[in-house]
């Protein structure tokens, strides 16, 4: 499919012609070579596709850029999926992953436009979910799961061909993976149909997993929880996901978590909050209230005294810890001052002797608004 020369020579065009002369230059050969024109010679055919496929590069600024920048063989190898170097995804990978990473980078997963070989493409990615408590957030966990997951064959090693029997190259794409069909003037690309875009096909296909290379297995993978993680954090575990065709990397799996409501605590980020009651006597006199933090500790918020209910006491460093970080969010106690309900005859009489000693300056947000109202019925 790719030709050895340089996509500007064929297109006898200058390194920096812009794109109109490029179009130009494309059409007047595309004529010329057009298999209409040449009778469908051979020589002229080849050399037609030639002209496309650099057009197909130059015309797309995105591709003309990277095949500037890497040149034709690395170009063109990346279109191939990695050819036989096999190191497109960056796993054992020669010299050529990182450039693997750039191209996904640029162009998606893919790589160039349609050229990617399949048998080259690595696993898919798998999600897993997760449910944890948030004192499992809170402490981290050790856990492990069981997924059943496509592993590389064990009888073929991942070939997908019968041990003993070998693969040979697909006779209807030559090994490219793609074939080219004329429509008019266009030419079309598409996965080639005798090898399905591997470029190779398998004489005898393995017997355990019907010449797909992989096979379905249960597996135990332990996950390591951090603490501080929080609802929609995704742990990824590289090279677990599902095993890629015929011998590909394999894809990753992403863990991602969901953490449970807690009976009594909220959560912002770090900042763990809380609604707590107080007692009217506390609330008017002062004291302090036991609150339980996830750390396992009692924590000892102190409560000043004629606290209103809404008011918040901020506890510094006994919310959540923070992930993959130092330190602790906050503890925000809101107070919510509670009105007894069951009374003693004794509490009772208490609290109608308190009554008779009222004057209202006790509660001056009363008073105020007791003489806004006065003031609103024109008294
Ligand atoms: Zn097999
Ligand atoms: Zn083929």
């Amino acid at each position: 499919m790719s030709s050895e020369l340089d996509y500007y020579e064929l297109l006898e065009v200058e390194r920096t012609a812009d794109a109109g002369v490029i179009k130009s230059a494309y059409r007047k050969l595309a004529m010329k070579y057009h298999p209409d024109k040449t009778g469908g010679c051979s020589d002229g055919e080849a050399r037609f596709k030639a002209v496309s496929e650099a057009y197909e590069c130059l015309k797309d600024p995105q591709k003309r850029a990277a095949y500037d920048r890497y040149g034709h063989a690395a170009y063109t190898n990346a279109q191939n999926g990695g050819g036989g170097g096999g190191g497109f995804n960056g796993r054992g990978a020669g010299g050529f992953s990182d450039l693997g990473d750039i191209f996904e980078t640029i162009f998606g997963q893919n790589g160039f436009g349609g050229g990617g070989r399949q048998s080259q493409r690595r696993g898919a990615d798998l999600r897993y979910d997760m449910e944890i408590s948030l004192n499992e957030a809170y402490h981290g966990k050790q856990t492990e799961i069981e997924i059943e997951v496509s592993a590389p064959c064990d009888s073929c090693d991942g070939s997908g061909a019968q041990p003993g029997t070998g693969v040979k190259t697909c006779t209807t794409c030559h090994g490219h993976g793609q074939v080219r069909a004329q429509q008019g003037f266009f030419v079309v690309e598409r996965t080639c149909p005798g090898c399905n875009g591997a470029g190779q096909v398998i004489e005898s296909p393995c017997r355990s997993c019907r010449g797909e290379g992989r096979v379905d297995k249960p597996k135990t993978l332990s996950v390591n929880i951090p603490a501080g993680v929080d609802d929609g954090t995704r742990i990824r575990l590289s090279g677990e996901g599902e095993a890629g065709a015929r011998g590909a990397p394999s894809g990753d799996l992403y863990i991602f978590l969901h953490v449970k409501r807690h009976s009594i605590f909220e959560r912002d980020g770090t900042t763990l909050f809380c609604r707590c009651p107080v007692s009217i006597t506390t609330a008017a006199l002062g004291g302090s209230i036991e609150v339980p933090g996830l750390d396992g500790q009692r924590h000892e918020i102190k409560i000043p005294s004629g606290i209103q209910s809404g008011k918040q006491i901020r506890q510094r460093g006994a919310g959540m810890p923070v992930l993959n970080g130092r330190g602790q969010g906050d503890l925000v106690v809101q107070v919510d001052v509670e009105t007894p309900t069951r009374l003693t005859a004794r509490q009772r009489e208490l609290l109608e002797e308190f009554r008779a000693t009222e004057t209202g300056d006790e509660c001056p947000q009363s008073t105020g608004f007791f003489s806004k109202l006065k003031e609103i019925w024109g008294d």
